[in-house]
């Protein structure tokens, strides 16, 4: 297989892995600082999982020895199902925040509470292998991360900063001297279309909105997603303007819909968006769609915007 990387700032390298349905390339980084180095987002066991290893070879590091951390911007499988491989082939401490732990040590529950698939949905998971499958070992923790805690690798060091919007778990890290952030799924979930996300059933749309807002304030001019391409200078803040857009979009959507309609259920909702094609929707999994509605309607709720009885929502 030809080994894809680069070198974004000296000592931090994307290794890209497969191109998978909309969600494009997976990519997870290697930061290497004065003979140490950690990998941030290990991808799934397979892809780009095995390559981690060869790269880290190629930078003339033993993995044995030189690798400290595997360090996680949140527990979905097509981010973490790589981490315990990679900590057995290296020894490296398993870190993430303690909303999203619960995925390391028990995969299953990414489908049985953060996307609710019914049978049905498993199997068309199991079969269709994609990259939230979930077929990887349950892997322990080794360090639970909080905000505004700092890692460091040798002198390159790690703001966390925790989001929780694409997830409850999810954390971004910022690092100062070069201005990079390391964003995980909370900018940008697909390829060449910012506007696009989802949330699983533990994430929150005004947090992903406020994250959002705070990014928009920092000054950043390496922009290192687990998926896609990584943005670049000018480049930044258009992103990050266009995934708040995407969440503005998106409620106002909900809302507007329902409003039409007097009343509506998250079936009716689906519906309603798939035939008017007025938000940008995940085509990998049926199950984003309904996940994204839901917290979004919880989030209205809060906000006194709509009311719900037995499952139906109605405009306030
Ligand atoms: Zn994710």
């Amino acid at each position: 297989m030809i080994m894809s990387s680069s070198e974004i700032v000296p000592g931090v390298f994307r290794i890209r892995g497969k191109y998978v349905d909309d969600f494009g390339y997976l990519s997870s980084y290697i930061v290497v600082n004065n003979g140490v180095s950690a990998v941030i987002d290990p991808g799934t066991a397979g892809d780009p999982g095995e390559d981690i290893i060869k790269h880290i070879k190629q930078l003339g590091l033993n993995p044995k020895n030189d690798v400290t951390a595997i360090i996680c911007t949140h527990g979905h499988p097509d981010h973490v199902g790589g981490a315990g491989l990679l900590r057995k082939k290296t020894g490296a401490s398993i870190m993430i925040h303690e909303s999203d732990a619960k995925l390391l040590k028990d995969p299953s529950l990414f489908i049985k509470e953060r996307l609710r698939l019914d049978l049905a949905g498993r199997l068309a998971m199991k079969l269709e292998k994609g990259p939230l499958r979930v077929n990887y070992r349950a892997a322990e923790p080794d360090h639970i991360f909080h905000d505004k805690e700092t890692i460091k690798i040798g002198d390159f060091e790690l703001k966390v900063i925790h989001t929780g919007g694409h997830s409850a778990g999810h954390c971004v890290f910022y690092e100062s001297k070069n201005k990079i952030l390391f964003s995980g799924d909370e900018v940008n979930n697909f390829p060449n279309e910012p506007q696009k996300f989802y949330l699983d059933l533990s994430g929150d749309i005004a947090d992903r909105g406020t994250a959002l807002d705070k990014m928009t304030r920092m000054d950043i001019d390496y922009l290192l997603p687990a998926h896609d391409i990584p943005h670049l200078f000018g480049e930044v803040s258009l992103q990050i303007k266009e995934a708040r857009n995407g969440v503005n979009h998106f409620q106002d959507t909900v809302l507007r819909l329902i409003k039409a309609r007097g009343d509506s259920d998250i079936e009716q909702l689906v519906y309603d968006i798939e035939v008017s094609r007025s938000v940008p929707i995940p085509e990998a999994l049926d199950a984003l769609l309904p996940t994204t509605l839901e917290v979004t309607l919880n989030s209205l709720k809060k906000a006194g915007l709509v009311k719900e009885k037995d499952g139906i929502w109605y405009a306030v």
